[in-house]
């Protein structure tokens, strides 16, 4: 696989912005161990708002470690969502896990705190992080189970089945790790527990409230909608369709000569498929769709074959049409 073609894609989810937000987190965390944990703890116990600052101190490897194992985490579910909310999701998943992280550090230390100190560490960052994949992978399987990709093709099927998986693995993993590896609802005097249970019910609710008010951008109103990840998945469905299957291709939206529905660009072995095609509702425009995919497909299977074919040749056109009627596609010249 190669990587830099994926490049655009994970510039364009945000991830970047996840990454950078975690680690910026980590390396103050690990600065405030380099600097003296309880010199910087004294300060911002002198300081209003110490509260607030007081959760990028180092409490243990543990957190820094589960900043960054977040961010793996999050990866999968982000690339599980709707490519048009990828980036939106991303920046709510990083401001939602500091702000609640934060939220729920202030509130222990005005209600809660009888030490007279500060309560410090990030690992209710982290907690409200892990809060946030838990629903961001419960709301996974609700689209799944609404969105039912199977019937696609082999490989949508594939994809369908590898993100159950996978967002059932994230959702009984966090169970284990909050009910029995670190019981976040059982009190205990060894550190301020109630910030853990505070993070977790706090970005539950602030990821309800996300989901709901995105619900159909999400995808979770059940209907499917032509998007990139789509068309990528279904490629490989189609491709099953070919005596020789194409090389892998990347399907873009991309603007198209007029009244053509896709084209196959062999210096990039990119399939650009008209923007009109970007947000239709699958299940009601499957011919149309498929069509426009094909229509590239065979473009690059003639290509592939040593029979390039330009518009406008008319005798040409009589080869791509035997072809097309092999594949199931519409002929070019109807
Ligand atoms: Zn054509």
């Amino acid at each position: 696989m190669d990587l830099r073609r994926y490049l655009p894609d994970i510039s364009s989810s945000g991830l970047y912005w996840v990454i950078a937000g975690f680690s910026l987190i980590s390396v103050l965390n690990v600065l405030t161990l380099v600097l003296g944990r309880d010199e910087v703890l004294a300060y911002f116990n002198s300081n209003p708002l110490g509260p607030v600052l007081a959760v990028v101190v180092f409490d243990t490897p543990w957190t820094v470690a589960g900043l960054l194992g977040l961010v793996v985490l999050f990866t999968p579910v982000l690339f599980g969502t709707p490519v048009s909310q990828r980036r939106s999701v991303s920046l709510f998943f990083l401001s939602s896990s500091v702000i609640v992280g934060v939220t729920a550090g202030v509130v222990w230390d005005r209600y809660f705190d009888n030490a007279g100190v500060v309560g410090a560490g990030s690992s209710g960052i982290a907690i409200a992080g892990q809060s946030v994949v838990f629903c961001l992978a419960l709301f996974g399987l609700f689209r799944l189970q609404r969105q039912d990709t199977r019937s696609l093709g082999r490989m949508s099927s594939y994809w369908w089945h590898a993100f159950a998986a996978i967002y059932g693995t994230l959702v009984l993993t966090t169970l284990l790790f909050v009910v029995v590896l670190q019981p976040i609802f059982t009190p205990t005097l060894q550190y301020n527990w109630r910030v853990h249970e505070f993070a977790f019910l706090i970005a539950i609710g602030v990821t309800v409230v996300y989901e709901g008010a995105t619900w159909s951008a999400q995808g979770l109103d059940g209907k499917l909608r032509v998007d990139e990840m789509l068309l990528n998945y279904h490629f490989d469905d189609l491709n099953d369709r070919f005596v020789r299957p194409l090389p892998k291709l990347r399907v873009v939206f991309a603007e198209t000569a007029e009244g053509i529905s896709s084209d196959f660009h062999p210096e990039t072995g990119e399939i650009w498929v008209s923007p009109r095609f970007c947000g239709l509702e699958y299940f009601r425009s499957a011919k149309e769709v498929d069509d426009a995919l094909l229509h590239g497909m065979l473009h690059a299977d003639l290509y592939y074959s040593g029979r390039p074919w330009q518009h406008g040749l008319p005798e040409a056109a009589k080869e791509f049409d035997s072809d097309a009627e092999g594949v199931g596609a519409s002929p070019e010249h109807s």
